[in-house]
């Protein structure tokens, strides 16, 4: 997809500088060591049971060990990975979900909505693949550098809103590590409610499902899961803004509003939960306040322009606008916005 060729003259959307970046790392590292001692754990087992098939295949006592070690820390070393190149990260997500490939007015859809970002601002980092989900509600998602968008969103009027919005995922480190944080774990097969309704499982199984549980890691991941809870709600924010830079904070709020809002509920003790995302009025409200996401610099900055604009424009003060809308779709006029709304 070509989308640097419209865009060059244009503004890029902000990108997050590095200070953004050291929660995430801090969070990471400890999740991460405490999956150590329990990888460990998994590898003085298998090595007790597994060592000596081990050995026959591979004929020769180091290569072994290797082998042990490798898969008993093979969640962390992947993790670790992903974050560098999610390899593969895309074809195992889609199969995961059941993705399918885009028909041919999918596609067409999905090249107007990107082409159409790409006017308002240099598209950084776009998706290196995307596959579609059948669902007639609108969604999408990103993890490592890939794309997933439902069937009901390619069809939606707020198709372009809701990507600059996903586009503020990928800009970020946002889908790298939930790839890494997925990769962690080894995903439990899907049960079938039916069958266990019919067969409900045994104390044998459920000892098996607990030694499972325990093998496929992840417990740091657990552990920590309100801390992540808690910074991935401020990651909705920041894509937020990412979308209100690239012009579509109006048009992202009118989604939210139509199909947010309405499947809200209090979330008690949020602290304390998996709640990934915020409320969805506070977001609504961070994108149509025009001063949200505006860096003190900035501010700095209107300020300095502001006698300039008057010394150009005598005109407003004779017809003041009494009530001036905010368009975060514009490129703003920044110093015109903040003391025309000062909200
Ligand atoms: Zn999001």
């Amino acid at each position: 997809m070509s989308t640097n060729s419209t865009s060059q003259t244009l503004p890029a959307a902000r990108r997050e500088s590095v200070g953004d970046h050291g929660t995430w790392a801090i969070l990471l590292a400890v999740t991460l060591t405490l999956e150590l001692p329990f990888a460990w754990l998994r590898y003085k087992i298998a090595r007790f049971f597994c060592y000596p098939v081990t050995l026959a295949f591979v004929h020769s006592r180091g290569a072994a060990l290797f082998l042990i070690f490798g898969l008993s820390f093979f969640g962390i070393i992947r993790a670790v990975i992903s974050l560098a190149a999610p390899v593969g990260a895309g074809w195992w997500w889609r199969n995961q979900e059941g993705g399918r490939e885009p028909s041919g007015p999918e596609q067409v859809s999905y090249t107007d909505a990107i082409t159409e970002l790409a006017t308002h601002g240099e598209i950084v980092h776009p998706p290196t693949g995307w596959f579609v989900v059948d669902d007639a509600q609108p969604g999408a998602a990103v993890c490592g550098d890939t794309l997933m968008v439902t069937r009901g969103l390619l069809v939606n009027p707020y198709l372009t809103a809701v990507l600059a919005h996903e586009l503020g995922h990928l800009n970020s480190i946002d889908g790298r590590l939930t790839c890494a944080l997925n990769r962690v774990i080894f995903k439990e097969p899907r049960r079938d409610p039916e069958f266990e309704a019919k067969y409900p499982p045994n104390g044998v199984t459920l000892f098996w499902r607990f030694v499972m549980w325990f093998l496929r890691g992840g417990i740091g991941v657990k552990l920590l899961g309100p801390s992540w809870a808690s910074w991935w709600r401020g990651r909705e924010y920041i894509a937020d803004q990412y979308a209100k830079q690239l012009g579509y904070g109006e048009e992202f709020a009118d989604y939210l509003e139509e199909y947010g809002l309405f499947y809200d509920r209090p979330v008690p003790f949020v602290w304390l939960t998996l709640q990934t995302h915020p409320p969805v009025e506070l977001r609504i409200d961070r994108l149509r306040d025009p001063l949200a996401g505006v860096t003190r610099e900035e501010l700095d900055e209107m300020e300095a322009q502001l006698p300039q604009r008057r010394e150009a424009n005598p005109e407003p003060e004779a017809e003041p606008d009494p009530a001036p809308e905010p368009d975060p779709g514009e490129t703003p006029e920044p110093a015109a916005e903040w003391h025309g709304n000062p909200s």
